[in-house]
């Protein structure tokens, strides 16, 4: 599929609204059993045009990431799915329901991870999740939730004495109380130190059995890597990419990558006949991208011969999810 170039690529936009379009004919709830869906969704907040005809739909079950800078537009389109927003164009169906006019409705099916604050700084976690459980006709086992977020050893600690780590997986487990079929996740790992944020990965790659569909945003490359089915990476509120992961980095383009002394001529680099660039990433780190990775090899060795440099550690590979979003919008993922 077409996900080069740094404008949004005409056939990621066709192939997103093509998926989308089938499911506004006739008013059906749930069509082609899709969980969410998006269409030409527009939000400005006066001239700022924060989500920018943005289109894209979820299955049943998936883990889908929105994965974008700051100021991308996640926020915004997830806040407009919950209902808590409302769209300035476009359309979009949750469960099959519109979340303006089905809000009662929809916020009994969805649970929705706050990305921080809401919660009683003296209240504990056990005594949080007993009060929500009340809210809900059929919920979860409070006991059996704390125990799933990793939380029994500060059961009964106060909301404010909790590190952030454990706040943010108590925010997540106050998001499944409800047995909800869909959940948002914004950002879920911020704040996070990298144990806590593996432990939390786990926890979400976990509720694939239980069948619940996840839309998380993130603006972690490595989260959207590790548990997403696809990712629909925006910028400016526009859509530049959608693919899993994979599809993602092994679309189109390897890389060569070694290490050598630091300072090589890049110009000669560029002009073997199989690199489509050159690059010294860190002093001595080489990367070069290509179509043709084995044909590279043999002109990059064949050039360092003649030249008399030593060529160490030399490695083919993909693309990393984060290179593929630096190529797509022409800017780091965090600024
Ligand atoms: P982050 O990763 O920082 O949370 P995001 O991708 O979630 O970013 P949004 O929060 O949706 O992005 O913001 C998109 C754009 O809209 C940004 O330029 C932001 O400044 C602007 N914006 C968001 N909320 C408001 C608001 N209530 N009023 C005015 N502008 C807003």
């Amino acid at each position: 599929m077409g996900i080069q170039g740094r404008q949004p690529s005409p056939a990621v936009d066709r192939a997103a609204r093509a998926a989308t379009r089938r499911a506004f004919r006739d008013g059906e709830r749930e069509p082609n059993g899709e969980a969410v869906v998006v269409r030409d969704l527009v939000k400005r907040y006066g001239e700022r045009v924060a989500v920018d005809g943005l289109s894209f739909a979820i299955q049943h079950k998936e883990i889908f990431a929105l994965l974008g800078p700051n100021g991308a537009g996640k926020t915004t389109t997830i806040e407009i799915l919950e209902g808590y927003r409302k769209a300035d164009g476009g359309e979009v169906r949750v469960l099959g329901l519109d979340p303006q006019r089905d809000g009662a409705e929809l916020r009994t099916r969805i649970g929705v991870m706050l990305q921080s604050g809401g919660i009683y700084p003296t209240v504990t976690p056990i005594e949080f999740l007993d009060l929500l459980s009340h809210f809900y006709e059929d919920s979860e086992d409070p006991r059996e939730l704390i125990h799933l977020v990793g939380l029994d050893d500060v059961a009964r600690v106060r909301y404010r004495q909790l590190s952030g780590g454990q706040q943010r997986r108590l925010a997540l487990a106050a998001a499944l109380v409800g047995k909800p079929e869909l959940l948002f996740l914004d950002e879920p790992t911020t704040g996070m130190d990298p144990q806590a944020r593996r432990l939390t990965w786990s926890l979400i790659s976990s509720l694939r059995e239980r069948g619940i569909t996840v839309l998380l945003t993130t603006h972690f490359m490595e989260e959207a890597e590790r548990l997403a089915d696809r990712v629909a990476i925006i910028d400016n509120g526009r859509l530049v990419a959608l693919a899993s992961p994979r599809e993602l980095t092994q679309a189109e383009t390897d890389e060569v990558q070694f290490t050598a002394p630091a300072g090589l001529d890049l110009v000669a680099l560029r002009a073997l006949p199989c690199a489509l660039d050159a690059r010294e990433t860190q002093p001595g780190q080489y990367v070069i991208r290509t179509k043709r990775p084995a044909d590279l090899l043999a002109e990059l060795t064949a050039w360092a011969r003649d030249a008399g440099v030593l060529l160490q550690t030399i490695r083919v590979g993909h693309e990393s999810l984060e290179e593929v979003f630096l190529r797509l919008t022409g800017h780091e993922l965090r600024e």
